[in-house]
């Protein structure tokens, strides 16, 4: 449940603040209790694009109420332009690496950069316009499905809204509803399968046009033939984009241009598929364990199909 909350606390900073005013939105920030940590300087310039590379520069990074660092020291450069791959066991700070791209936390030694240039002195808005995210829980609103792609770019047109939602694959589905994009979402936006929750999140994310398009375990609630038609989509989407990607379903990171082990705090491994199993270290392990933990996690899923 923890987990879920925290990634719906962070869903938030990409909603407009003209719709944050329900109770239980209002709850969703205060868990995050970001403006000290996230305030622009006075006089910030915008980061206008992101044109080379993400870099990680001996970041050292830890939660105020944990013990140990999440990240010790960790340099890592992504290149722009590439479908990237963080993997690593539960709790290696997958998330927490995102985290810190987004500004959504800062680090407590080392900076994060992009071309250069240390996050932390652009508007947090410029950093952010060129980035979307979609989580492994997205909240949907009850409102229209039109409403709820919209709230990716403020003001987009119902254009914007059809060809997102066509990007990610959901158009057609829409469109066979009696209400079509008039369609209310219900409460929890349970009438719809997971697998159509994740593609209106996806029209969402996509309405924004990133650059920068990052994924938090975006399809690992799924079952896998959902994974992979959701999976054939977002590697659509990637083009002419930089994916990061975070997740533990090594399934979905074997065709990725790179992929990046962390654990311990620090980037362990790095490479193609092929080159990670043919090391033989980590990835190799997590490969060659995850064929008994995909089974078992599908007895549980209840996700359906679209
Ligand atoms: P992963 O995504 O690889 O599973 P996370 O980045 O979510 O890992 O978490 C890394 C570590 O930080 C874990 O030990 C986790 O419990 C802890 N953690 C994550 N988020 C928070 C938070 N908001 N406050 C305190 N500890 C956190
Ligand atoms: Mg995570």
């Amino acid at each position: 449940f923890w987990e879920v909350s925290y990634n719906i606390a962070h869903v938030m900073h990409f909603i407009p603040v003209s719709i944050q005013t329900a109770a239980a939105v209002q709850h969703m920030n205060e868990m995050l209790d970001e403006p000290t940590r996230g305030s622009d300087k006075p006089n910030a310039p915008e980061l206008p694009r992101v044109e080379n590379n993400i870099s990680f520069d001996r970041v050292t990074f830890q939660y105020e109420n944990s013990r140990a660092p999440v990240l010790d020291n960790l340099s890592l450069k992504l290149d722009v332009g590439k479908k990237i791959a963080i993997v690593g066991p539960s709790g290696s700070g997958k998330s927490t690496l995102l985290n810190l791209i987004l500004r959504l936390y800062m680090p407590d030694e080392g900076k994060v950069t992009i071309d250069g240039v240390d996050i932390r002195k652009v508007t947090r808005e410029s950093l952010r316009s060129h980035m979307a995210v979609v989580f492994q829980e997205n909240m949907l609103f009850n409102m229209s499905i039109r409403e709820n792609i919209r709230l990716g770019k403020e003001g987009a047109t119902d254009e914007e809204v059809v060809e997102a939602a066509k990007k990610a694959e959901i158009h057609r589905y829409i469109m066979g509803l009696p209400d079509k994009y008039d369609t209310q979402v219900g409460e929890r936006g349970d009438t719809l399968s997971g697998g159509q929750r994740q593609r209106i999140a996806i029209a969402r994310a996509i309405v924004r046009n990133p650059s920068v398009l990052l994924l938090d375990e975006a399809t690992s609630a799924l079952d896998q033939t959902t994974e992979a038609a959701l999976n054939a989509t977002l590697f659509k989407l990637a083009e002419g984009r930089t994916m990061i990607s975070s997740t533990h379903r090594l399934t979905s990171v074997v065709e990725m241009d790179e992929i990046i082990v962390i654990s311990g705090g620090q980037v362990i491994e790095r490479g193609s598929h092929a080159e990670l199993l043919a090391l033989g270290g980590t990835y190799r392990e997590l490969w060659d364990n995850q064929g008994r933990h995909t089974a078992d996690e599908d007895d549980d899923d209840e996700e359906d199909d679209e």
